[in-house]
């Protein structure tokens, strides 16, 4: 029998955020790719799993629990990646659910900025489920004709510092990482080349971080050596992962960024665990 390499790709996303495949059609690919291990990473919300974990465990495919929460970090935007916390606890419930409506609010204060502009878009011109973001708004401004692409929306109007852009209410990324602590997790620094200045992500390290993603969809390997490095520094654990979004995102195809068996099982002590490998 051919010994295939293990896989593990520990970050993208789908229709229960701003991913354009549904749970079932990600695990579905993962498997088809030939990916062995997976963790969904949705913005702000675990709801894909209800859909993933059937999914995965028909397949054979080894699914650890993910999230990424939108953070504010002294004023700055962060990600920070939950890992192999318990789906069931109230408390990171409680929070997906704060987010929703954080997002609720900031979305119509972006709409409304947009509507002083001449854009106008209703509510029911965007998802009426799942997290509700910037792309989705973008879309709706394609589709709308109002720009021509999503970067074009991204770029005229609604990056941070453009005219439309909502920052909306913060959520300290102290809180995420204690909240997914007293889910079993564990919380990562998620895309650190992504933080405008290396500064702010070693304070960020001044936090009970558990690791830091090091390895991110087509980074170089300077890049990837940097974290690398820092992470050993620290004595703290890595990740990796594609941040698949579908088409929403075309450069970034699952699997283009992974972690091997022995990273996948550092991390996943808990919530992998109990789906093995149907054919192993
Ligand atoms: P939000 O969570 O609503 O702030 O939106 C964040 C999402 O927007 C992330 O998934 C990013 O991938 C996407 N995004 C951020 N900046 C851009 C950009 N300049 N062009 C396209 N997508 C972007
Ligand atoms: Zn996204
Ligand atoms: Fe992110
Ligand atoms: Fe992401």
């Amino acid at each position: 029998m051919t010994q295939t390499q293990f896989r593990a790709d520990l970050h993208c996303h789908t229709t229960c955020s701003d991913g354009t495949l549904t749970p079932e059609e990600v695990v579905l690919l993962a498997h088809e790719i030939g990916l062995q291990g997976l963790s969904i990473t949705d913005h702000d919300t675990i709801e894909a799993y209800a859909e993933a974990i059937p999914a995965a465990q028909r397949c054979g495919l080894l699914l650890g629990t993910g999230v990424e929460f939108s953070c504010d970090f002294n004023g700055e935007s962060v990600h920070i990646l939950g890992y192999d916390y318990a789906l069931d606890n109230a408390q990171i419930n409680a929070l997906c659910l704060r987010h929703q409506q954080r997002r609720k609010e900031r979305n119509a204060a972006m709409l409304e900025k947009l509507r002083r502009r001449g854009f106008v878009l209703e509510a029911s011109e965007l998802p009426a489920s799942g997290t509700v973001g910037r792309p989705h708004i973008a879309q709706a401004m394609v589709n709308k004709g109002y720009v021509a692409t999503v970067k074009e929306a991204f770029h005229r109007y609604l990056a941070e510092g453009q005219s439309c852009y909502e920052k909306g209410e913060p959520f300290s990324a102290a809180e995420a990482i204690d909240v997914l602590h007293g889910a079993g997790g564990k919380a990562f620094i998620a895309h650190p080349h992504l933080i405008d200045r290396q500064r702010i992500v070693k304070k960020m390290l001044e936090m009970p971080l558990d690791g830091i993603e090091c390895y991110y969809a087509k980074c170089t390997p300077d890049q990837e050596q940097r974290w690398l490095r820092l992470a050993k520094e620290r004595g703290l654990l890595y990740s990796g992962g594609s941040d698949f979004h579908g088409t929403m995102k075309p450069p970034n195809t699952l699997g283009c960024s992974w972690v091997d068996e022995a990273v996948f099982r550092q991390i996943f002590t808990s919530s992998a665990s109990t789906q093995r490998r149907q054919d192993a």
